[in-house]
């Protein structure tokens, strides 16, 4: 199994769509770190855990993949971490793990199904972050070896 998957990236802009049109801000990543997956890497909704720059280390849930929803013709990686910032961090670092594999990237029939596969995806997250053997995957020893 490819999983768990540690990787590194900026976050750079992305299409503004996340936070405004899905209530849920991701933070894509540059390039780089979408050129260093691998190449077997399934697409899909994955949890895990991130911090930015030096933060605190909090759940998050991640796309792979095209968002085939809006038909994008690049492939992104987007953490959205389950934590409330005080303001946006364009230009950080974020250091992540991939723990759990979800769900693939669907395209729904409407914006709404899409956004409640979102909003199930971030309960299933919290939930499963929770469970005890997760826990040895928040040392920040673990995250400063990324
Ligand atoms: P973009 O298309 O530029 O990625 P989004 O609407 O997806 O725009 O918003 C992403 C930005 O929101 C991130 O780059 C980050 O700076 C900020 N942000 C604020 N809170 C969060 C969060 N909890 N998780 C991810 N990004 C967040
Ligand atoms: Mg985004």
């Amino acid at each position: 199994r490819l999983l768990p998957y540690f990787f590194r990236g900026k976050v750079v802009q992305g299409f503004g769509r996340g936070g405004k049109l899905l209530n849920c801000p991701t933070a894509n990543l540059d390039s780089t770190a979408v050129e260093a997956l691998p190449k077997d890497f399934p697409n899909g909704v994955y949890a895990g855990f991130a911090r930015v720059d030096d933060g605190q280390i909090h759940k998050m849930v991640m796309s792979i993949g095209m968002n085939p929803q809006f038909k994008n013709e690049i492939k992104t990686i987007e953490v959205h971490i389950l934590h409330e910032f005080p303001k946006d961090f364009y230009n950080s670092m974020i250091e992540a793990i991939a723990l759990i594999y979800l769900r693939p990237m669907n395209s729904f029939n409407s914006m709404d199904e899409l956004i409640s596969a979102i909003e199930e995806d971030k309960r299933t997250a919290q939930f499963q972050l929770d469970d005890p053997k997760m826990r040895k995957w928040t040392d920040s020893e673990l995250f400063s070896k990324i």
